[in-house]
């Protein structure tokens, strides 16, 4: 386990302690133990961060001069390059990934659609020609001209911290605003380093800010009600969504919302490797702490009794495979935090009260050490009404669910309140489209076809959020569109 150096806060270009001298711990979720002391903002450091922000913005060429900010942000991104393995050990030790997918799915995917977002960036058109009109003989050239939105709260999770704050950061930061980067309590590092290296690539002094807090709520509130923030960007639970939304209203803030998911899993009864696909689908992907990891697996009733002995034959090989922090190949770890831990309990406790049937794991695992380890968990003969298959549970519990036919299949899948991702096989590749197509969410895979990267809008429908990131539609999030029309034939 690596001591990582003291958080600070980054405000206004300078990297410094909290006003009140306070610092909190950053628990690893592997042992429970302190690896790091992080400055505790309070509501002056936060009151300060707004202030720089909004001066910079308003006071400085930044969200004109395109090329600047395109130079800065490779720069910035060089910079991570050149410092993976410090995010690696704050991949591993403070967001709790397990080794076989640090690199993969933490940090070099997070660099990778950076880039892509860099590369893309030329596809922004930032002017657009509407064409002439002639209204009584004066005639107006129109034109469309794309700005930045301004000041930027972003608001970010703990599970794929660099991931979700780079998005933000990157697609800010390139469309010209200024941003205030609050990551979340359980991964403030995650979040310290883009200030760090912003400084180091030489970023002008308000345009990047950091805020770190013990408080979940504190700093987030003030940007949210916060008249010199223009907009809200936050990615986390759809309940913290809801509310920001309302707080947001008085100010008319701009919110761009990417929250929760239940997403379902079709296998449809004609795929050729349906042991193979049912045996993939246990939900152990970092623990199962993903918005988008499909928790809901739909297995035809007439192969139902086949999914089961094949979910349980995969669990089982697995048993042993997780939770060991020296697996170089290990794609498991532990849960985030002694609260998710007790969340996910009270789930799987739930899922037995409604009478789901458990048919692996349901046990948390003081065994595997001092950190939050909750076992890989499935429920079958489970209704798509139940609230474990309804809440999303954030870990590593999969609800498996039989359906009649096709039509069923969609119906389960679109019975939720979300709807951020999904996944359809079929042997047929126009039936497993046609199934896709009728699935509302903002992103299917079909035949575990990739849906995601940094050149595609991700984001959902219903209460999965408002909005998309990633892609060019990414960056226009934080763009504002005022159209000029203007005489310049003068008689
Ligand atoms: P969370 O909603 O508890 O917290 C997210 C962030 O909001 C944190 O930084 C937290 O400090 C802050 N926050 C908490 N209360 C706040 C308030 N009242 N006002 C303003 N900010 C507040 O979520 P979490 O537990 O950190 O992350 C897990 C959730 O994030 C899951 O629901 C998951 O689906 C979602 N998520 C969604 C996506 C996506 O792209 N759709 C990606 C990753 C995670």
């Amino acid at each position: 386990m690596t001591l990582l150096p003291t958080g600070k806060l980054i405000i206004n270009g300078q990297m410094r302690d909290a006003q009140s001298g306070k610092t909190y711990e950053d628990i690893s979720p592997w042992t429970g133990a302190t690896i790091a002391h992080v400055a505790d903002a309070s509501a002056a450091d936060v009151e300060e961060a707004i202030a720089s922000a909004r001066h910079a913005f308003d006071t400085s060429d930044w969200s004109r001069d395109h090329q600047k900010r395109v130079g800065l942000v490779q720069k910035l991104l060089d910079l991570f390059i050149a410092n993976r393995d410090r995010l690696v050990a704050i991949a591993r030790d403070e967001v709790g990934s397990a080794n076989g997918m640090v690199l993969w799915a933490q940090v070099d995917n997070a660099l990778k659609c950076w880039q892509d977002l860099i590369d893309l960036f030329p596809r922004v058109q930032f002017e657009k020609d509407f064409g002439d009109v002639n209204v009584g003989g004066r005639v107006s050239r129109r034109r469309g001209f794309l700005e930045a939105v301004g000041v930027v709260g972003a608001i970010t999770p703990w599970n794929f911290p660099f991931f979700v704050n780079a998005e933000k950061v990157v697609s800010g930061l390139l469309a010209g605003c200024t941003v205030i980067l609050k990551p979340a309590p359980d991964t403030p590092l995650a979040g310290t380093i883009f200030g760090e290296l912003a400084i180091e690539a030489g970023f002008p002094a308000g345009v990047l800010n950091v805020i770190t807090g013990s408080d979940p709520a504190l700093a987030g509130e003030m940007l949210v009600r916060d008249p010199r923030v223009d907009l809200i960007t936050f990615t986390g639970s759809t309940g913290v969504g809801k509310r920001i939304m309302r707080e947001g209203a008085d100010t008319m803030k701009r919110v761009f919302l990417e929250l929760g998911g239940k997403s379902a899993n079709i296998v449809l009864e004609d795929e050729p490797n349906f042991a193979q696909v049912v045996g993939q689908s246990i939900l152990i992907f970092h623990a199962g702490q993903g918005c988008a990891v499909q928790s809901r697996l739909l297995v035809p009733k007439s192969r139902y009794e086949e999914a089961k002995a094949v979910l349980k034959a995969s669990y089982e090989a697995y048993a042993d495979a997780w939770g060991h922090y020296d697996d170089p190949h290990g794609i498991m770890g532990p849960v985030i935090s002694r609260r998710q831990q007790e969340r996910i309990k009270d789930y799987i406790h739930l899922g037995v009260e409604e009478g789901a049937t458990l048919l692996v794991g349901g046990n948390l695992r003081l065994d595997k050490g001092d950190g939050w380890f909750v076992e890989p968990t499935c429920f079958v003969d489970v209704r798509n009404d139940m609230r474990i298959a309804q809440e999303e549970i954030f870990g590593p519990v999969l609800v498996v669910i039989p359906y009649e036919d096709d039509d069923d299949a969609v119906r389960i899948a679109n019975e939720s309140p979300f709807g951020l991702s999904g996944g359809v096989w079929s042997g047929d590749i126009d039936r497993a489209m046609r199934v896709a197509h009728r699935i509302r969410t903002g992103n299917v895979s079909v035949n575990g076809g990739m849906s995601m990267g940094g050149d595609l809008p991700f984001g959902g429908y219903k209460q999965s959020g408002i909005g998309r990131a990633w892609g060019v539609e990414g960056i226009e999030e934080y763009l504002e569109t005022k159209v000029i029309g203007s005489v310049e034939a003068k008689a």
